[in-house]
């Protein structure tokens, strides 16, 4: 199944990468999804779909920020994995041209990529609620530590992270630029990620449907299987292999 997956990269004229939660696990962070996961974990009674809804933040921000504290600002004590660099590599190699990614720590871009394109947003910055200044993560990541909500410097309103939370809407010009890329392209990864959750589970078909192919590397099934070419379920093993692969390649890098 690796040599499968080396032989269709090396055929490939376009390859887009996708990732979830799960090419994150190897960071040490939980995977939102799977067992114990941020998503399946309620915390102080409150379920993780209540934490990141627009209107319980509104109602109550110290709850959201009592929550992420655990994950959110503490990103400085994850580092990126395998995966991560080897993606950051295949980047420099022109393998590929970035990653989509549903994550939402960092941990592309501490990895050396330099262009992720992060569908469910960022916490690099913060939005004030009321008058709509911004703040950077490292402007509140001392309140958050600090057990308080973070502030506007303006107005004195609420800041909240700029990531999309439930009730609000995915970037649409982004969302389109993926479809677009996924439409075009020869390969699409999909790594880490159960493909449960719009628009992940829609992506990779448009490159189906436009004769591309789909590789999935996911250590849980996902609805999408029946249509991958390449199916492996180990991460770790999987990128160790395309690393060792990039380095024969390219001697010296
Ligand atoms: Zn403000």
């Amino acid at each position: 199944m690796l040599e499968s997956l080396i032989q269709l990269l090396q055929g490939a004229k376009h390859i887009e990468v996708f990732t979830g939660a799960g090419v994150s696990t190897l960071s040490g962070i939980r995977d939102f999804r799977g067992t114990g996961g941020f998503y399946t974990a309620a915390w102080h009674g409150l379920s993780v779909e209540d934490l990141l809804s627009l209107h319980v933040f509104r109602d109550d921000p110290s709850l959201f920020y009592g929550w992420a504290r655990e994950f959110l600002y503490r990103l400085k004590d994850f580092k990126p994995s395998i995966v991560h660099t080897t993606l950051a590599k295949m980047e420099q190699n022109g393998l590929i041209r970035g990653v989509y990614t549903q994550n939402i720590d960092q941990l592309h871009q501490k990895g050396g990529c330099k262009h992720v394109w992060e569908i469910h947003g960022s916490p690099e910055s913060h939005t004030c609620l009321s008058c709509k200044a911004k703040s950077s993560y490292d402007d509140v990541v001392g309140d958050v530590m600090a057990n308080k909500v973070p502030l506007c410097k303006t107005c004195g309103g609420v800041l909240k992270p700029d990531i999309v939370f439930y009730g609000e809407q995915l970037e649409g010009k982004l969302l389109d630029r993926a479809y677009r890329d996924m439409a075009s392209a020869d390969v699409i990864m999909i790594l880490g990620s159960s493909l449960t959750v719009q628009p992940a589970a829609s992506l990779p078909m448009a490159t189906y449907y436009h004769g591309g192919k789909i590789v999935i590397v996911n250590s849980q099934e996902t609805p999408l299987d029946k249509y991958a070419k390449v199916r492996l379920y180990d991460l770790q093993e999987t990128f160790a292999v395309l690393n060792s692969w990039l380095d024969q390649r390219n001697p010296g890098i």
